[in-house]
């Protein structure tokens, strides 16, 4: 086997150390039915020649004695597989949490190259095949070549040249073996990378449907698919048609190896240097050596298969991560919600700056509205205050404190983001509002009241133990967003980061919403990224950002008087009435 071929799973090495008793067990097991192999090669000596002669008493004798050794083999065979399969299956697991976890650090501008079908089929479809081969490899690989060894070293005691003759041709095999796996290897990579080609338009479809169907553009749709799914069937007939060539010709290789041991043994026999007995172990101890090699090219294929997938698991680790916390993070106390930034620059390619030399000041309690034409930084201003991305140029404070310094989790307690689209999580409407952070039920409910939520998650059936289901498709858009409202208050945030819905509810549905906005964004400081009339009256201050800069800045009135980017904004209805 190629070196490379295992390098890969060796690193998993140190996810199996933990299970070293279970797999010391397994492997005692695996000795137990290995170690019965030369025996019974031996037994079948005795027996073959004895039938032969009609000794009815030795046959006897050692027919009961194979039967026992048999056994005690499918005992120790079956403790073998269950001892194996619990490390087998627990690492698979553990490296799917692994990456998992990986996933949830990922920094989001990768996040963004990974397609969601692609990172899926990898966490589900290659996590299972690396699972596969792992168990493959520790009840069937092991013991294989265990075996191999064993029936090996019983040949070569009962006669050396024969032993020496069948060895020669042995590399014949697997020279035939390793010239088709790297083949084999390729085959399959390319097909695996189809199937998440497949899995991630099938993403995009399922996610785009209305949309295609708005267009009318189904056909085109089918038209992809069915070239994608084509080129998937052609990928994996490569692979199969390989693999369907592998197994005759090294079936044929084989039959033509025993062939010629048998005439050589028939040639040993006449010269006397070996026994009708010991030949007769000799073709048994052969024969048992045909099962553990066919096992281990299937076996051997599966791994290249395997490493295909483990080394796109593993690409997942190569991708970049958010940035850590500082060594020496500062507490974050009692915060009071005093922004600022000084001299920001950033761009998300250094070179093209999206944020340049921004000077904000927020005070504590202050609304500020952020308006601007899309593009113009807004969002990329509220990852920079969240700490999603750093300033190349530049600080942002959080009451005095640079972002950099602090922990992530802290800071994200004391800023809060209620964003543009209201996505929860399925589960129950008390977790969709605490979100993982542990809260008591009063808590969640006090956010929901603050949110203008409780009066309507109280008139359901079960109240605050009702299911969300996927995406919230149970909740109306209105309810979403004072849900995600109610979501965001519970930790108490200093400041509000608010990305306004562009769409319009119906009227009754938007008060709803206003007023629940209205109760959250007491005595907080508060940023939004506007697009009401309504939003940027009720500020204390506009901010109009365009290309990266804060071009103007006022109240509505202001601002409107003065007839710059404001009023044509306005104007260009890119902030609208509210219904
Ligand atoms: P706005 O919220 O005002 O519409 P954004 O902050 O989303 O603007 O985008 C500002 C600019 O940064 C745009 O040119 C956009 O294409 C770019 N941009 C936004 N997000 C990313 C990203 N993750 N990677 C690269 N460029 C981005």
């Amino acid at each position: 086997m190629r070196a490379s071929s295992l390098a890969g799973f060796r690193r998993l090495w140190p996810l199996l150390k933990p299970h070293r008793r279970r797999l010391l067990a397994g492997g005692l097991c695996a000795l137990v039915a290995v170690a019965s192999f030369p025996l019974l090669a031996l037994l079948a000596g005795r027996l073959l020649p004895a039938i032969g002669a009609g000794d009815f008493r030795t046959v006897l004798r050692s027919v009961g004695l194979a039967l026992g050794l048999f056994f005690l083999q499918k005992l120790a065979q079956f403790g073998q597989d269950v001892l194996l399969a619990g490390p087998a299956l627990q690492v698979s697991q553990d490296l799917r949490r692994q990456l998992f976890g990986r996933l949830q650090q990922l920094d989001f501008s990768a996040l963004e190259t990974l397609s969601t079908g692609d990172l899926t089929y990898r966490l589900t479809g290659d996590a299972d095949r690396v699972g596969e081969v792992i168990y493959k490899t520790l009840h069937d690989s092991i013991p294989c070549v265990l075996q191999l060894v064993a029936v090996l070293g019983l040949m070569v005691w009962i006669d050396w040249p024969l032993a020496l003759a069948t060895i020669l041709l042995a590399p014949l095999v697997a020279l035939l073996v390793s010239a088709f796996g790297a083949r084999v290897m390729a085959a399959a990579e390319r097909s695996q990378t189809k199937v998440s080609e497949v899995a991630s338009l099938l993403g995009e479809a399922i996610t785009g449907l209305p949309l295609v169907r708005a267009f009318a553009a189904e056909p085109w749709l089918q038209r992809r698919f069915d070239a994608e799914v084509d080129l998937h069937r052609r990928a994996r007939y490569e692979t199969l048609r390989l693999q369907a060539l592998q197994h005759p010709v090294v079936g044929f290789i084989e039959a033509a190896g025993i062939l010629a041991v048998l005439l050589i043994g028939a040639a040993r026999i006449q010269s006397g240097g070996l026994s009708g007995q010991g030949f007769a172990s000799f073709i048994t101890a052969l024969l048992m050596m045909i099962d553990p090699i066919s096992h281990l090219t299937t076996n051997y294929n599966e791994l290249q298969q395997g490493q295909a997938s483990l080394n796109r698991l593993r690409a997942i680790e190569r991708e970049p991560v958010e940035p850590p916390d500082p060594p020496h993070p500062q507490p974050l106390n009692s915060v009071r919600g005093d922004l600022r930034l000084e001299g920001v620059s950033f761009g998300y390619n250094p070179a093209q700056p999206v944020l340049r030399e921004i000077d904000l000041w927020v005070r504590p309690g202050e609304v500020v509205a952020l308006v601007g034409p899309s593009g113009a930084g807004k969002s990329t201003l509220f990852s920079l205050l969240l700490r999603f991305n750093t300033a190349q140029k530049g600080r942002v404070l959080l009451d005095g404190q640079d972002l950099a310094d602090l922990r992530a989790r802290e800071l994200r307690q004391a800023v809060a983001l209620v964003p543009q689209q209201s996505s929860v999580f399925s589960g129950t409407v008390a977790e969709a509002i605490s979100f993982g952070r542990p809260a008591s039920l009063e808590s969640i409910q006090a956010a929901a009241r603050l949110a203008n939520a409780a009066g309507f998650i109280e008139a359901l059936p079960e109240s605050y133990n009702s299911r969300v289901e996927e995406r919230g498709a149970n909740f109306s858009g209105g309810q979403l967003q004072r849900l995600a409202i109610a979501r965001a208050v519970l930790g108490n945030p200093a400041v509000l980061l608010l990305d306004e819905a562009t769409s319009a509810l119906d009227a009754e549905a938007e008060e709803a919403v206003q007023q629940g906005l209205k109760q959250a964004m007491r005595g907080r400081t508060v940023v939004v990224i506007a697009h009401r009339l309504s939003t940027v009256q009720g500020a204390d201050r506009i901010l109009v950002l365009e290309a990266g800069r804060i071009v103007e800045q006022g109240s509505h009135g202001t601002l409107m008087g003065r007839g710059g980017r404001y009023r044509d904004l306005c104007q260009r209805q890119l902030i609208h009435m509210d219904p």
